[in-house]
């Protein structure tokens, strides 16, 4: 079976930097799975699986804007101290905000008596990444996963 849209795509990954490092891989955990075509998958990566098949190998070098885009000075915003008063906050600390975008994670990357300066750009912004793959499984997403937008299931939601 080819991969195509609306298919659950099983697979290890190993993901490194221009340098070589490497950033994440799977290999000791679980395999990724996810329904191809979900927007789960950064758009290089999910590009490349489409028509590949069980047990295919490939490497593929993927530039920012088809992963993470390029880092935004605009996603750097300096708050007022005041908005974290009774929290115990330190530099290096990401949490989940609510920002004019959205939704997102952000770091604190500074911290003064009066600011807090966070940074709401993903750490993988402006890298070129290259994924080593190894198609695990390809199968057809049920009905129920296709309504749930998530696989059920080995590396998938158990619900
Ligand atoms: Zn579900």
């Amino acid at each position: 079976m080819q991969i195509a849209d609306n298919h659950v795509v099983t697979l290890h990954y190993t993901v490194k930097t221009q340098d070589g490092d490497i950033i994440d891989e799977s290999q000791s955990t679980e395999p990724l799975a996810f329904i191809q075509g979900s927007n789960f998958m950064i758009a290089g990566l999910e590009d490349a699986l489409y028509g590949k098949q069980k047990s295919e190998k490939f490497e593929i070098t993927v530039e920012p804007e088809q992963a993470y885009g390029h880092r935004q000075d605009a996603l750097v915003q300096a708050v007022p101290a005041s908005m974290f008063e009774g929290m115990d906050i330190e530099v290096g600390m990401s949490f989940r905000a609510t920002t004019d975008q959205g939704e997102q994670s952000v770091i604190i990357i500074d911290k003064t008596d009066e600011h807090v300066t966070v940074d709401g750009n993903h750490p993988l912004s402006s890298l070129t990444l290259t994924f080593d793959v190894s198609i695990e499984d390809v199968r057809e997403a049920s009905a129920e996963e296709l309504e749930h937008g998530h696989v059920h299931g080995a590396g998938g939601h158990d619900h």
